[in-house]
């Protein structure tokens, strides 16, 4: 079964009648008509090189030239310097034209010796604030690879911890307890017995919890599973073994004193110094409460939020419509500066791993589970519809066929009712489809949102997620060049803290389909390969379009925002499997550097990993 048929993109162009004749002149494949959603009018932006340089020139605060500049212009162009003047580029073009904008002791002249210079990048789902966290005042295990490795370093932060306090972490991988991807609590109450343990799984989606956490949560053998979550049980007694999955996990974590404002704004600065450092100057942060937007105003307030922010505010499952209120009102008191709380998440399954995920058939060997539906999907559509109409984006989770269909139903329901409006509804994570419904997204306008880094046979695919699929359904595993060819906008983002934030390994997967540090050397499903430029729109350009913000930043184009990264080398010239090894130098924001300096030189830890 082979999607790549001709047809997706011929229709593509036929319904853009006003750039058909410029992508055929230029042999475009459907990236440079990104952001066309059928029945909404969108305008890609930029457009020809040039189109509004002031080539009259004058006095810019910084021209750089020298070395391979990728515009990320809708034709994809080349250009050999760029000119700034405050926060916005004035030039793109050649060095002769950048040349009358340069006025000496005036201008700051940056020379690439070669290395490229890129529209900085943009992670279209992330959570800085509780990844920030857990680095900063958590116990994080995101590191570490074995159970015996997870219980050490427990045990090392529970003795920096003032007695009976909690111990409080995450980052712990499900492959580590293959096959069930289920920990034992008897594990860590051999490390910790005295004081409750909670630990987060790197996905967020599951909890090891010690003897004493469940003690403190009472829950006993006869505490029965919440809707929307499980509570992992020996088969023989009944007792719970110390595992929580999904709306289980607030049993306990709710016990859990929250962290202070001090905390929360450490969380985000450490969040932010990581970001910048790995190139990235705009992002979606896909779960925000009350507290979230107060540690982002916080920043803002004090000029310290170096990136731009749209904020997707948490639909509580157990509440209804009397939420929407609240969002308009959060929207309201929360887009500022370089806030906006524009975004409601819905989480509408769960994880593959441990069969969560909501499917249209069940899951192979288990008993004829299909997984978890979070939100029933009559009510779904009437959600979607309501917060459509209110002009909210809403940005989804879901990684089964099943929850991906109901979440396309309910875009479709709120079109029908409130007519196509350019809303840019996105999905995450996107793991497993049917293949009816790759089309969809472009004929609904909306926005596949993937993590590429998930995208090679790691033991979560190999071990956790394959045995459990018919061999037909596993070629519809992140379909990422499928989508692609269909037309559909895709953009990228990391989860960070859930997988590495770094947009250059995620790069490198999605090109590869094999592990970035080498962990796998034959491709997954070698057909959704895509090209590298494919792979750089969907940091840039695309996630910009998903953040409502292409018109102003996610290419190098003149009257963008200076928002630019210089990596050491040019990512076209490297090999497709060391894209990982490149290293960003310089990050700006706004014109402004927010990692590295002037001289372009590496500073010490940059790259990869907080
Ligand atoms: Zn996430």
């Amino acid at each position: 079964m082979h999607l790549m048929t001709r047809t997706p993109f011929l229709l593509v162009v036929a319904s853009l009648a006003t750039l058909a004749p410029l992508v055929a002149a230029i042999g475009a494949t459907p990236e440079a008509v990104r952001g066309a959603a059928p029945g909404v009018q969108t305008t890609p932006s930029g457009g020809s090189m040039g189109g509004r340089n002031d080539t009259r020139g004058g006095r810019a605060d910084l021209v750089i030239h020298g070395g391979p500049i990728y515009t990320m212009d809708s034709v994809r162009t080349w250009a050999e310097a760029v000119a700034i003047k405050g926060d916005r580029i004035v030039y793109v073009g050649s060095s002769r034209g950048a040349a009358s904008w340069i006025v000496p002791d005036k201008t700051r002249v940056i020379d690439l010796q070669g290395r490229m210079l890129l529209p900085a990048f943009q992670d279209a789902h992330i959570h800085p604030i509780s990844g920030g966290l857990s680095y900063s005042v958590g116990c994080a295990v995101y590191d570490l690879v074995t159970k015996e490795a997870y219980v050490h370093k427990v045990a090392e932060c529970a003795q920096s911890r003032p007695p009976g306090a909690w111990v409080r972490g995450d980052g712990w991988a499900l492959s580590a307890f293959a096959p069930t991807g289920i920990p034992d609590r008897k594990l860590l109450d051999a490390a910790v017995p005295d004081r409750p343990v909670y630990l987060e799984s790197s996905d967020g989606h599951s909890a090891w919890v010690n003897t004493r956490a469940l003690q403190l949560a009472g829950i006993t053998r006869d505490t029965p599973d919440p809707a929307g979550g499980r509570i992992d049980r020996d088969p023989k007694t009944g007792e719970a073994v110390g595992s929580l999955q999904d709306s289980a996990m607030s049993l306990v974590s709710s016990r859990i004193p929250p962290y202070t404002r001090d905390e929360r704004r450490d969380g985000l600065h450490y969040a932010l110094r990581m970001l910048n450092r790995l190139g990235i100057t705009s992002f979606q942060d896909a779960s925000v409460g009350e507290e979230d937007l107060m540690t982002y105003r916080d920043l803002e307030e004090k000029d310290e939020l170096t990136a731009r922010v749209v904020a997707s505010l948490w639909w509580e499952r157990a509440q209804g419509m009397e939420q929407i209120p609240r969002f308009v009102d959060q929207r309201r008191r929360f887009t500022h500066g370089r806030l906006r709380a524009t975004t409601v998440k819905i989480m509408q399954d769960g994880v593959m791993e441990v069969q969560t995920a909501a499917l249209l058939k069940p899951y192979l060997g288990k008993g004829g589970q299909k997984g978890l539906t979070m939100i029933d999907p009559q009510t779904l559509k009437t959600v979607v519809t309501a917060l459509d109409k209110e002009g909210f984006q809403v940005h989804f989770h879901a990684i089964g066929d099943a929850a991906i269909r109901e979440c396309l139903d309910a875009v479709e329901a709120a079109r029908r009712a409130n007519g196509a409006r350019d809303s840019r509804h996105h999905i995450a994570h996107l793991e497993l489809f049917a293949p009816a419904d790759i089309s969809r997204f472009r004929a609904l306008g909306v926005v596949a949102n993937f993590q590429p880094l998930w995208a090679f046979a790691d033991g979560y695919i190999k071990d956790l997620t394959l045995p459990f699929l018919e061999p037909e359904r596993q070629r519809f595993i992140y379909p990422i060049r499928s989508l692609l060819a269909s037309g559909a906008v895709v953009a990228f983002g990391s989860d960070w803290s859930v997988s590495s934030a770094n947009p250059l390994e995620e790069i490198e997967v999605a090109v590869t389909r094999m592990g970035p540090a080498g962990e796998t050397r034959t491709p997954f499903i070698p057909e959704e390969r895509i090209d590298l430029r494919d792979a750089l729109a969907a940091f840039t350009l695309n996630a910009a379009y998903v953040n409502f913000q292409d018109d102003r930043t996610g290419s190098i184009e003149a009257g963008k925002l200076a928002d630019l990264v210089v990596l050491d080398h040019n990512l076209f010239a490297v090999p497709p499997g060391e894209i990982s090894n490149v290293r960003v130098l310089l990050t700006l924001l706004g014109g402004k550097p927010v990692f590295g300096d002037w001289s372009l030189n590496a500073a010490p830890g940059a790259g990869a990993g907080p």
